[in-house]
């Protein structure tokens, strides 16, 4: 069974207004003579895909069994059309749309008042993990967090961290990944997924590992170190990190993502299509490379390591592999 842990679905008013605001500079930036309000109102349809249609159609390209929707909370600082209430809602109401294929993850800053109370109701509902994107502006072993983190714990639920590099308006300190070593010394059997493991301009996978290897339970989620332009030489890194991973922290604790959104423009053409197929030879990759990664090692990093982690009946699921 192939699992993506890691995809965003978009409806209309989910990212806030300082986001398109930089869009829409970006874009008049780039050509002389362009003015950012003539983009702002066009480019968000290119994001949107409200009834998750997109997600299941792309997904069928590529293989992909099942994917976790992340829906993201910009926080207190940015300024969004849809509440945060809508936000998660929207995610609920896509994965139970296709409840063969999608499970939806709760997003919440623990900066909000009474955010612990919010995660309690949503995580005893359909909601089945917790993603969190501390780059809007908190530290991952803050007391907010922590509360959370109690929340999650006290259910055997995994948490999702986006770590490295955000979004361009975001601050890159917020996420990175030295910044979980209090979180796992904590919470040492918190199941917490390091997305991106600290991809970035500097690239800290090894404090990633890092983090891991201090913990019981971390695991390293490898989306976006694969992108659909990556070359081959991308692809053998990748190979000896997962090699490495193995050696420290083994095998169960390494996950296969791809940060896709199904929105019409936000990633090119075939864009799932071609990360999966990356993932999906991994051990030709590694034969040419000279390491072994076995093909039971790759069912666990497609989608076997993720059935352990995250407590849902997979029997009510598709599975093709
Ligand atoms: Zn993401």
């Amino acid at each position: 069974m192939i699992i993506d842990p890691h995809v965003h679905v978009l409806d209309k008013g989910h990212w806030p207004k300082e986001w398109w605001d930089w869009v829409a500079r970006d874009w008049a930036n780039r050509v002389p003579g362009r003015k950012p309000e003539d983009i702002v109102e066009k480019a968000e349809e290119n994001l949107l895909d409200p009834d998750g249609g997109r997600l299941i159609s792309q997904m069928d390209s590529a293989g992909v069994d099942v994917s976790v929707i992340l829906p993201i909370d910009w926080g207190v600082d940015y300024h969004a059309a849809r509440t945060l209430d809508e936000i998660n809602q929207h995610a609920e109401a896509v994965a139970r749309l296709h409840s063969d294929r999608l499970i939806a993850f709760a997003g919440i800053d623990p900066r909000r008042e009474g955010a612990s109370d919010k995660l309690e109701r949503w995580l005893s509902g359909s909601f089945k993990g917790l993603k969190l994107y501390p780059s809007t502006g908190f530290y991952p072993a803050s007391a907010e967090a922590f509360a959370l983190y109690e929340v999650c714990a006290a259910r055997d639920m995994p948490v999702l961290f986006h770590t490295g590099d955000p979004l361009p308006v975001m601050d890159k300190e917020y996420a990175r990944p030295k910044h979980f070593a209090a979180v796992t010394k904590a919470f040492p059997r918190l199941k917490i997924f390091l997305a991106h493991c600290g991809y970035g301009q500097t690239d800290e996978w090894n404090d990633a590992l890092e983090v891991a290897a201090q913990s019981e339970r971390a695991c390293l989620e490898l989306s976006v170190l694969l992108w659909d332009d990556s070359t081959e030489e991308k692809e053998v890194e990748l190979v000896r990190k997962i090699d490495q991973a193995r050696n420290r922290v083994g095998i169960e604790r390494i996950l296969f993502g791809t940060d896709h959104v199904s929105g019409k423009k936000i990633r090119p053409p075939g864009f799932l299509d071609k990360v999966v197929s990356m993932f999906r030879r991994l051990p030709d990759t590694a034969r040419k490379a000279g390491v072994s990664i076995t093909a039971a090692e790759h069912d666990k990093i497609m989608g076997g390591n993720v059935q352990q982690l995250i407590n849902v009946d997979w029997s009510r699921f598709r599975q093709t592999s």
